[in-house]
């Protein structure tokens, strides 16, 4: 067995690892970087990248599928018939993601990181033994332990992955879309690749457990988007449980007890997604585990262990890449002796529906739960002029929560297409502690989907200028 020391070890490559592993080397700690599959992670290889580049081919389909069924469409644009070769737009998502996940080898390299391909099993908080494909064995030993291991596909009783049962990974890899694909979780892997296949072609059937799709989000926000599914001939059972799939018919129990059949030649079970710890000999540490087997860690990303670290899904919700790879920064700064906190006051979610929705801060409803007096606002999309240029869906808006008594900004929450660019922006005004005045006063270009922020905030003012 070959034996190394390193100052810094990481196990997996993923969103949180990757960029662990980046800045460490630019902290000068020698790191050694071990991923069993794939540099990139979930997020690179099988989540957010090639999910959203799904989700464009599907809508650049469904936009020449519509001129071409209505003889032209409203701007003047005549198609044929468009043909979708589905293998083809896999290899051009695929050519997306080797470009990226290429990109970080080339970019840790940089850093001087030393990357094993390779499953790591934890011996004890300071030594761990990397198997490779050709069963050849490393024993690391390190100064300080960093898990960056991620999350999967939660299974559900009777419906377990394989042969038409999808995860989201192989539900991104098809290469015919499917005539029915019934999709079992309407949360935010469910509806995005619900309708990228509906807008493929599929006959999308959607069964959620709750009374509502997304129901993370308030129903206000998720409106224009249940109102999107039902245009794009999506059917949606709410308060439905999923049973079994048999024969093509996917079992669904409803909320009278009833049952019912969806048809169905792939299933595709979304349902959310568990800390992955398989393999790993997790056990082996004394570390505080908090809820869904996440590993407890403090504002450093620090675990209950000295010198041992966690980062990214692992450490629970919400299991989001750009938390992954904030967190990844703290922890080595923390680990190189910089004075830093993960403390964020916001972590913005975006679903990349069709419209998009946004949510960054406090929900009206949340503010009131913890006691806070606020004052909020709505603007829509239907005024905008650049909305209507980009023929955004017009039933759209933002919302804005602030301070009833300083009006400083609490939260922001947004629906329509493109919002997903503005979470940066609202972000930024809740992290620098902007109020409702600053953003008013703010010059927004014209024409963009920007002004709606900046109407939003002149109206929770009381003066609107467009509406
Ligand atoms: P991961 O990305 O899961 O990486 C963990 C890595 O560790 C993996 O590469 C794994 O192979 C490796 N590993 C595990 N165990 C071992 C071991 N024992 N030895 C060696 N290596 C190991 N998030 C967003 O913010 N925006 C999105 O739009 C978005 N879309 C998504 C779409 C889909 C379909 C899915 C499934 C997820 C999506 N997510 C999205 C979530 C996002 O992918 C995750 O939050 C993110 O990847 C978490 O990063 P991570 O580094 O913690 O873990
Ligand atoms: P999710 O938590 O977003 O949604 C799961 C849905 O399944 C929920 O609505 C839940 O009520 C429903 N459900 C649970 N059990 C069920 C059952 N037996 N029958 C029917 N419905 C059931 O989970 P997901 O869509 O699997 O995504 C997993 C995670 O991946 C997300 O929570 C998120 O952290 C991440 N993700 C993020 C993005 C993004 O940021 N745009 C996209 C995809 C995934």
């Amino acid at each position: 067995m070959n034996t190394l020391h390193t100052q810094l070890l990481i196990i997996g490559g993923g969103p949180g690892g990757y960029v662990a592993a980046i800045r460490a080397g630019q902290a000068g700690l020698k790191t050694v970087l071990v991923e069993a599959q794939a540099l990139g992670g979930t997020c690179l290889n099988v989540g957010c990248i090639p999910s959203k580049a799904l989700l464009h081919a599907a809508e650049q389909f469904e936009t020449a599928t519509h001129a071409a069924a209505e003889g032209g469409n409203a701007l003047g644009i005549r198609v044929q018939s468009p043909v979708l070769d589905l293998a083809k737009t896999m290899v051009w998502k695929d050519g997306i993601v080797a470009k990226l996940t290429g990109g970080v080898a080339h970019l840790v390299k940089k850093q001087k990181v030393e990357v094993l391909a390779a499953t790591a099993r934890i011996v004890d908080g300071k030594t761990v033994i990397a198997t490779a494909a050709d069963g050849s064995q490393t024993k690391i030993s390190c100064d300080h332990l960093l898990l960056a291991t991620g999350s999967t596909p939660v299974q559900i009783p009777g419906l377990p992955f394989g042969g038409d049962i999808l995860s989201s990974t192989e539900a991104l890899a098809l290469t015919a879309v499917p005539a029915h694909l019934a999709v079992v979780g309407g949360g935010y892997i469910g509806l995005e690749l619900g309708t990228a296949y509906a807008k493929l072609g599929a006959k999308v059937t959607v069964v959620e457990a709750q009374d509502r799709v997304l129901p993370a989000y308030d129903a206000e926000l998720v409106k224009p988007v249940v109102k999107s599914l039902a245009r794009l001939g999506i059917t949606v059972l709410t308060g439905a449980k999923a049973q079994g799939f048999a024969n093509g018919q996917l079992t669904v129990q409803l909320a009278d007890d009833a049952t019912q059949t969806v048809q169905a030649d792939k299933v595709l079970v979304a349902v959310g997604r568990k800390t992955m710890t398989e393999g790993l000999n997790l056990e082996a540490l004394q570390l505080t585990m908090g809820p869904g087997h996440s590993v407890v860690v403090d504002a450093q990303c620090k675990t209950s262990m000295t010198g041992v670290y966690a980062i990214g899904d692992l450490t629970g919700e919400p299991m989001l890449a750009h938390r992954a790879m904030a967190q990844g920064e703290v922890a080595v700064d923390a680990i190189a002796g910089k004075k830093v906190a993960f403390q964020p006051q916001v972590i913005p979610a975006v679903c990349f529906t069709d419209p998009e929705v946004v949510v960054v801060g406090l929900s009206p409803e949340q503010a009131k739960a913890q006691g806070i007096a606020v004052k909020t606002a709505s603007f829509p999309f239907a005024g905008n002029g650049r909305a209507m240029t980009l023929e955004a869906g017009l039933d759209g808006f933002i919302r804005v929560v602030a301070r009833e008594d300083n009006h400083r900004i609490l939260g922001w929450q947004a629906v329509g297409t493109g919002v997903s660019e503005l979470c940066s922006t609202f972000a930024h005004s809740i992290e620098m502690n902007e109020r409702l005045e600053d953003v008013a006063h703010i010059i927004h270009a014209h024409p963009t989907l920007g002004e709606v922020v900046q109407e939003a905030a002149h109206k929770g003012l009381g003066r609107a200028l467009h509406g």
